[in-house]
């Protein structure tokens, strides 16, 4: 199996480099935006969809030699054709979601990308010649030799590098590199189901209770104080403006932390267990019902995301456990199944002579039900997990509050990821 990684770190361009990236910024917007109100206009005169090449031709190659347009030979050419990729792929996304070839939630059309998004991207590919050089620096086209913080080592032979200038106004180079699964554990013998739960982050089978930390509550509670002094902020006001970058950074720190505790806590299952099976929350589900900020600030899917990436890299199995199964409520020891339970009941007694914390008794469940095979005589199904697939940051996006995800780290994305942010 091959896995696509992504290695991000801190950068520092320079003043002059900071003007070269934002002139780069803008002309990756433009060419998209053009591709994007080319192939609009075609389908309002009830033309054909215009093809990749021709659109590449019209407004990159043509454009160029129009006054209008001549600046773009200033930048990169590869940093025009990742644009217009980016756009190609939204429009594969969108037209496959269409017909159901795509899973998932619907994803929108493109949407034009705009001078104030919070988030703004460009992306070099190998063919642009982009180079780690031996003083350290990233050496990009037209930009110049940019200042890395290396807070980790990249491996040779990275395929692209993308640059991206988040809301905070912080630089970051995210480098995608490819290898090969050459980094199984040791096997182990435990194996171990997880409930994630509202009153604890998770609940391990073995009894382990894992409470989200102190700090990141109290960086929420930051945040929030933070959100609520922005909004008595008048609109269009210089306050106002220094208040969203305010906003901006603590959600971006909030983000980074729990991020970090999040990777340790899935390595630590994941090198202690070869077996991991979490229960199919259906989180989109949970998130509209008023549970909504408690879920959402839980982070589970990126929490089993990350379990799931880390098992395939490592040789372990990971598998959800379909969320009809009633976990909560089977005895763990007698497999009787009780009425519904509110959620303030913590513990219960099963006619068996069992007591049962709530929490553990749903996780030894889920390691059961992951144990078994397809169809077992308790009626769960397992499905084993298919894609690992943490979201990707590469994309110019319009929402702040989505766009702290270019933060130091690694982390696995699929085909086509860079473009899926436009359906959440
Ligand atoms: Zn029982």
């Amino acid at each position: 199996m091959v896995v696509q990684l992504r290695y991000n770190f801190r950068v520092y361009p320079t003043a002059g480099q900071q003007t070269e990236l934002s002139k780069a910024f803008g002309c990756a917007r433009v060419v998209f935006n053009d591709g994007l109100r080319l192939r609009q206009q075609a389908r309002e005169a009830g033309l054909a969809y215009v093809p990749d090449g021709e659109l590449s031709r019209r407004v990159i190659t043509e454009a160029k030699l129009t006054p209008q347009r001549a600046w773009l030979g200033e930048v990169s050419a590869v940093v025009l054709q990742q644009a217009l990729a980016d756009l190609n792929t939204a429009y594969r996304n969108f037209f496959n979601s269409l017909s159901g070839r795509r899973k998932g939630r619907m994803v929108a059309p493109p949407r034009f990308r705009s001078r104030k998004d919070n988030r703004q991207a460009i992306r070099f590919t190998r063919n642009a010649r982009f180079k780690v050089l031996d003083n350290g620096r990233l050496r990009l086209p037209k930009i110049g030799d940019v200042e890395v913080r290396w807070s980790r080592t990249l491996p040779p032979e990275a395929s692209s590098v993308t640059v991206i200038k988040d809301a905070a106004g912080r630089y970051f180079a995210s480098f995608v590199v490819t290898t090969a699964e050459d980094e199984t554990l040791p096997p182990v013998e435990s194996k171990v189901g997880i409930d994630l739960g509202l009153t604890h982050f998770a609940v391990l089978s073995d009894g382990t209770k894992v409470a989200a930390p102190k700090f990141l509550r109290r960086a929420a509670r930051k945040l929030k104080r933070r959100q609520q002094a922005l909004s008595r902020k008048q609109k269009g006001s210089a306050n106002r403006e220094k208040a969203v970058v305010k906003v901006a950074r603590a959600h971006a720190r909030v983000a980074d932390t729990r991020r970090d505790w999040q990777h340790k806590l899935s390595t630590a299952i994941i090198r202690d267990n070869q077996a991991v099976y979490v229960e199919d929350l259906c989180v989109a589900g949970l998130g509209r019902t008023r549970l909504a900020k408690s879920v959402h600030d839980a982070g589970w899917a990126a929490f089993t995301g990350m379990l799931e990436y880390k098992a395939a890299r490592y040789g372990r199995t990971f598998a959800r456990v379909d969320r009809f199964f009633p976990s909560t409520r089977m005895c763990s020891q007698c497999g009787r199944t009780t009425e519904k339970m509110t959620l303030n009941v913590r513990s219960w007694d099963c006619p068996c002579g069992a007591t049962h914390d709530r929490d553990v008794n749903a996780a030894i469940n889920v390691l059961a039900a992951g144990q078994a095979d397809n169809s077992n005589d308790r009626g769960a199904r397992v499905r084993p997990g298919l894609v690992p697939a943490p979201r990707g940051e590469a994309v110019t996006h319009p929402d702040a509050a989505r766009s702290t995800r270019s933060v130091e780290g690694t982390s696995v994305l699929q085909d086509g990821e860079d473009v899926n942010a436009w359906a959440c």
